[in-house]
């Protein structure tokens, strides 16, 4: 069986260092402030961002809800945005996303301050990204660094993939890894030979969103295989796109769904906050 990676325990020691860095702020009379906005009433981003201010509470921010009625107007929103923006109170600003079909989400992901950009997805923090000079860094992304590191495998000279070339998390996932020297390939779906790509993997990130689509002949035997997937099967239950089953006893580190990528995400919002609260003190 393979070493099971625990989210829930690396995201904890994330949570205990921001909350810890937090308290020392406090005691300098600096309170830290994140703004959660949710537009309409997907009941997944209710979820999400419920979780989010549950974490804001558990690490000592203070969290500020802006839930607006699906039929708010791009404008509104762009107006609240900027209201954010000058908000002293206020050091990160998070828009859930998706937002509704009326509104542009890059139109929003641009207007947010990129000082308080905590989701790292405005264009300007994907360029310092690029660079390899950056303050935030996107949540999932950094999530699974930390997660790898945790390992203790290095990432140096490995042979890395992942599968997946979203904005949010396989296309900044690949540039985090070579910024750490691996060997990158990045897959999508219109990759010839996926199988054979995969299965020389050293590290493999599944970002996919298809259940189970990680098979046992796709991995290495003692690959670090990570699993960014979140879906629920036919049985509504939540599980990655790693057959988890199949592949825990070939591969050499693995993560569960749930409890290896979900908690990280939230934990490297709270340190992206946190450092957005200590960039805007300067
Ligand atoms: P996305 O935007 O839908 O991207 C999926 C990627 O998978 C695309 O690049 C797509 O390729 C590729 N793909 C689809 N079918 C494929 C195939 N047959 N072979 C190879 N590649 C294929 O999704 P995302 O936003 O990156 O999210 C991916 C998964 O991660 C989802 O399950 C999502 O829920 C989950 N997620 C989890 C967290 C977390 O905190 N745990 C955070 C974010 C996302 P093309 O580009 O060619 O279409």
């Amino acid at each position: 069986m393979a070493n099971l990676i625990d989210g829930k325990a690396v995201s904890a020691a994330v949570k205990a260092q921001v909350k810890a860095e937090c308290e020392a702020l406090k005691s300098e009379g600096v309170t830290v402030g994140l703004a959660v906005v949710i537009v309409g009433d997907n009941p997944a981003s209710r979820v999400y961002v419920n979780n989010k201010k549950k974490a804001c509470a558990e690490v000592g921010f203070e969290s500020y809800e802006y839930a607006l009625p699906e039929e708010t107007t791009q404008q509104e929103l762009l107006e609240l945005v900027n209201r954010l923006n000058g908000d002293s109170k206020v050091n990160g600003i998070l828009v859930q996303l998706p937002l509704p079909r009326h509104i542009d989400e890059n139109a929003v992901i641009n207007a947010i301050s990129p000082v308080k950009d905590v989701d790292a997805f405005h264009p300007r923090n994907v360029g310092h990204i690029m660079i390899g000079d950056y303050s935030f860094l996107p949540c999932t992304p950094a999530g699974v660094m930390e997660l790898i590191a945790s390992t203790g495998v290095e990432v140096e000279g490995k042979n890395c993939v992942v599968i997946g070339r979203s904005n949010i998390v396989g296309k900044p996932m690949a540039m985090l890894l070579l910024h750490k020297n691996g060997t990158v390939t990045i897959t999508h779906s219109r990759t010839k030979n996926l199988k054979e790509i995969c299965a020389v993997a050293d590290i493999l990130v599944a970002a996919v969103g298809k259940a189970g689509f990680v098979t046992e002949d796709m991995i290495k035997p003692g690959a670090v295989v990570i699993d960014v997937g979140m879906n629920r099967n036919a049985e509504g239950k939540l599980c990655g796109d790693v057959d988890f089953e199949g592949c825990k006893e070939k591969a050499g580190y693995i993560t569960p769904v749930p409890g290896g990528v979900g908690p990280m995400t939230i934990a490297m919002l709270m340190r992206n906050t946190l450092t957005a609260a200590k960039l805007q003190r300067k």
